[in-house]
């Protein structure tokens, strides 16, 4: 279900997750005076910090672009944000390198950051989401190109323990020009690892 439609959930719906979690505890028997708060806790947290994405529009994150001269490559490093992994419903943190090259109109930094934040928190596969961020900049930025490479860490092979405990996983992805010449795709690809 696409629920990009759907900025809040109805207090009934708020409500339903709250039992859910409560649901939860119960039937893995764990009650006590510490947990009473809990479900409106974590629910307060999924809502603002984790499924909140599905309620940001692009265009309203960077509603219009303004005028630039810069004809070479723009690189942002390290955007640290997180996402969750849908099959274990884990956080895994992403350090994001975003690369683009303008074509005579750019948006702010901060607006570009705040972008791949939002498409980040909803529940997305890192190969999906960066596939996805390089997608959305290149429509919002209407530039040449854009270069997009997360660097994660994921919870859920991390509390696996060992051999996992330290793994990292890279993903990138390649639009415009950097998916069709070569040169300028080694070019970028450098930027991101540096
Ligand atoms: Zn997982």
């Amino acid at each position: 279900m696409n629920r990009d439609k759907f900025p809040a959930p109805r207090l009934s719906d708020v409500a339903r997750m709250e039992r859910a979690v409560a649901e939860f505890l119960e039937a893995a028997q764990i009650q006590n005076e510490r947990t009473s708060e809990t479900p409106r806790r974590v629910v307060k947290m999924w809502l603002e910090h984790f499924i909140d994405g599905y309620g940001r529009k692009p265009e309203d994150i960077i509603p219009r672009l303004s005028p630039t001269k810069a004809k070479d490559l723009i690189v942002m490093s390290d955007i640290e944000v997180h996402s969750i992994c849908p099959h274990h419903l884990l956080p895994y943190e992403i350090n994001a390198h975003v690369a683009f090259l303008p074509d005579g109109q750019t948006a702010g930094f901060s607006r570009i950051a705040e972008l791949v934040e939002s498409r980040a928190h909803r529940l997305i596969l890192l190969e999906d989401l960066v596939a996805d961020v390089a997608d959305v900049l290149l429509e919002r930025l209407g530039c040449k190109g854009v270069a997009v490479r997360f660097d994660t860490r994921h919870g859920c092979m991390v509390f696996q323990g060992s051999p996992r405990k330290r793994t990292r996983v890279d993903a990138v992805a390649l639009r415009g020009v950097f998916a069709h010449d070569k040169a300028l795709a080694a070019r970028v690809q450098k930027t991101l690892y540096r």
